[in-house]
């Protein structure tokens, strides 16, 4: 399959998505307007995929048709996701990209830290990005369901602290709101314990103890 094809199936898959999200909120006139929206990032995703080449090599073809059917809601996300930091003038890193199934953006969008949203991955570097590929990896596998559940593992450990009951507790200290979120919530949400814990780190970049920093989808310390 070539990179162009490529390209086209995922810019496509985004449109969709956007399309199915507008008729069910809307019906016609939202399927329009959800569409049309959504083609406006469509484009520069489609031309990403072109360029970085992410889906080239073994394995490239059947990411490609997971990201386009089962996981297309997370790809349209990260479609969204980078358009919006494309704009804000953050390079695509082809190289990084080409034969990895996933997008490499340069920079992050919480200092210090990486996040990723469906395929593109923003501010990842060597050291971290098996951290980060994780994240991509449970897109693919949970598709429509991985967000929702995401941000429901982010309500509920939120308003119900059970990390507190966690045996990393003696590790880090809630002093503040803003550690409540950094140590408590975010390093113990479903996705981040599996990924830091596959990845062999935890969030304060040492062995899995002290939490740290960044509370949002896939968000990593750097
Ligand atoms: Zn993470």
């Amino acid at each position: 399959m070539t990179a162009a094809i490529a390209g086209w199936v995922q810019g496509t898959a985004t449109t969709g998505v956007g399309a199915v999200m507008g008729l069910l909120a809307g019906g016609r006139v939202g399927a329009a307007v959800g569409g049309a929206l959504s083609g406006i990032f469509a484009i520069p995703f489609g031309r990403a995929v072109r360029r970085g080449e992410p889906y080239q090599g073994p394995g490239g073809l059947r990411r490609c048709i997971v990201d386009a059917t089962w996981s297309a809601p997370n790809t349209w996300a990260g479609a969204l996701f980078y358009g919006a930091l494309r704009l804000r003038g953050n390079p695509l890193d082809v190289d990084r990209t080409r034969g990895t199934g996933s997008i490499w953006l340069v920079n992050g969008v919480v200092p210090r830290y990486a996040t990723t949203i469906g395929t593109v991955k923003a501010g990842s570097n060597e050291r971290i990005d098996r951290h980060e590929e994780i994240h991509v990896l449970q897109a693919r596998l949970f598709g429509p369901l991985y967000l929702p559940l995401v941000v429901a593992n982010f309500v509920v450990a939120t308003l119900v602290p059970y990390w507190l009951l966690f045996p990393d507790r003696a590790g880090y200290t809630i002093d503040s709101v803003a550690a409540y979120f950094e140590r408590g919530v975010y390093p113990h949400v479903w996705h981040e314990l599996w990924a830091y814990r596959a990845a062999g780190r935890g969030p304060s970049g040492g062995p899995r103890r002290a939490g740290s920093k960044g509370k949002e989808t896939g968000t990593h310390r750097r």
